[in-house]
């Protein structure tokens, strides 16, 4: 059995041949950490977790290295922290915010079943990396300084043409056609149109760091070359896979393979490069304008992680995915009747039936319609199957425990137990009211008396 993967640059499905098959390497550019995660950044974070436990499945688990990074140097992040934090300096105020979204970020991809990759570098760990890829392009003669700025010329690119790619094959792009439909406000420092930011000078107060050699004043990275030097630093020049949403196939991946490509003057990047489709929800693009975006953390407090999760595979991931409500109950039912079933079973080795379908460029669809023919056939290879795609984290009895709790507690019911306590105790019935409230603990339910009445709240 064969993997064969989609690969975005040859716009291929090909057989995945790693360059070592002892040390199978994969790059996910991961979150830029100034707020909660949408259920559109959960997509690749679930599709390339599938991915990393296939992997895993057929290398072994010492064999596959999966970096997925956190950006922590952006102008989203300065403009939230000095937003949330005024009266902090902003470096500290930035610090807080970053840490506090790694730390939902974490919490909400460990709901959603989500391993966490081999390791999670940070940008603002990596400045040192950045530097000398910056410094390699400069003297290669493909990057120039200009007003404290570090520029890549794409076109200096283009024109070398000694084992390097094309810029712009990735995304299918003509550098000509970009240049005929450049916008004329360029900036002033940029000798061409298309040149994009390597390093720029910081603001007063923003965070900065010693620039490249040629800068005095200090300053920071632009955004691409932040995976450029951690993919580099943790994969090596080149790798086998590299993965994120569709929207970053251009600029961002294509200036990743660029800077990378010209730095180590070698023709790839990664060899594989997947993309998930867009994620809308009821019909409508996501946004704050529209209110209807949705982050993982507030549809983690209506449904269990693993309904997200199974709910996201149930469309392949090179597809644009519809997210309804609709579709969420249906998948919340189909893992109730998993769990009753299969929770509890020994499992087996996965199905031939699911593997093939995932090794046929993760066809997620395809493997769900196996374990519904698995389900009256083969539980065991049902219980491993779903084990491999990340399910049935739980008992069947937790699951239910929670389901139950999630479908609500009767607050009518609740205020009339509280209502016949209060009775019993007015008549001094004190074996009563201490029944009512053993019963009301016993659906989780905590009571607190005060002389102005009796208050109650779900208990954690
Ligand atoms: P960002 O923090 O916006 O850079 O996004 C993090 C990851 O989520 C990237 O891989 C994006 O491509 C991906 N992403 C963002 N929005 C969506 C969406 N609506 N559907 C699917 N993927 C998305
Ligand atoms: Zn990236």
């Amino acid at each position: 059995m064969e993997l064969r993967l989609y690969d975005t640059l040859s716009r291929e499905k090909r057989t995945f041949v790693p360059l070592d098959a002892k040390n199978v390497r994969m790059y996910v550019c991961g979150p830029t950490v100034y707020d909660f995660a949408h259920i559109g950044n959960a997509r690749p974070v679930i599709v390339f977790d599938v991915l990393f436990r296939l992997l895993r499945h057929l290398y072994g688990e010492a064999h596959v290295k999966y970096v997925r990074n956190i950006t922590d140097v952006d102008d989203k992040i300065n403009d939230r922290a000095a937003r949330d934090f005024p009266g902090l300096p902003l470096n500290e105020a930035i610090r807080k915010v970053t840490e506090e979204t790694g730390r939902q970020f974490h919490a909400d991809v460990d709901a959603l079943g989500a391993l966490r990759p081999s390791v999670e570098p940070r940008a603002t760990e990596h400045i040192g990396e950045m530097r000398e890829i910056i410094e390699r392009l400069v003297r290669g003669g493909f990057a120039y300084v200009a007003e404290d700025h570090v520029l890549f010329s794409p076109q200096a690119m283009n024109a070398a043409n000694a084992g390097l790619p094309r810029y712009g094959a990735l995304s299918k792009r003509s550098l000509d056609e970009m240049i005929a439909g450049a916008r004329v406000d360029v900036a002033p420092y940029k000798k061409d149109s298309t040149d994009f930011v390597l390093w720029k000078p910081s603001k007063p107060g923003e965070p900065s760091w010693a620039s490249p050699s040629g800068i005095k004043v200090e300053g920071r990275p632009g955004w691409h070359i932040e995976c450029s030097a951690m993919a580099w630093k943790h994969l090596g020049e080149q790798f086998d896979i590299h993965g994120g949403g569709i929207d970053l196939v251009f600029p961002h991946h294509e200036n990743e393979v660029a800077q990378t490509c010209c730095a180590f003057h070698q023709q790839r990047m990664a060899n594989y490069w997947m993309h998930n489709g867009f994620l809308q929800v009821e019909s409508e693009k996501m946004s704050k304008s529209l209110g209807n975006f949705i982050t993982i953390h507030e549809l983690l407090r209506d449904w269990p992680g693993e309904v997200l999760r199974l709910n996201m595979l149930k469309t392949h991931y090179t597809s644009p995915i519809d997210w309804t409500m609709k579709s969420l109950e249906e998948s919340a039912r189909t893992l109730d009747d998993w769990y009753r079933i299969a929770a509890d079973v020994a499992p087996s080795k996965p199905a031939v039936s699911v593997l093939e379908a995932l090794l046929d460029d993760l066809n997620t669809p395809q493997a769900i319609a196996a374990l519904h023919g698995l389900r009256g056939s083969d539980v065991p290879a049902l219980a491993g199957s779903l084990r491999l795609l990340g399910f049935l984290s739980e008992s069947a009895a937790q699951w239910e425990g929670r389901k139950q709790q999630a479908s609500g507690i009767d607050a009518k019911q609740v205020e009339s137990l509280i209502a016949e306590r209060t009775a019993a105790r007015a008549r001094k019935d004190f074996k009563e009211s201490d029944r009512i409230r053993d019963q009301l603990a016993a659906m989780g339910i905590a009571i607190k008396d005060s002389k102005d009445g009796t208050t109650w709240e779900v208990a954690r």
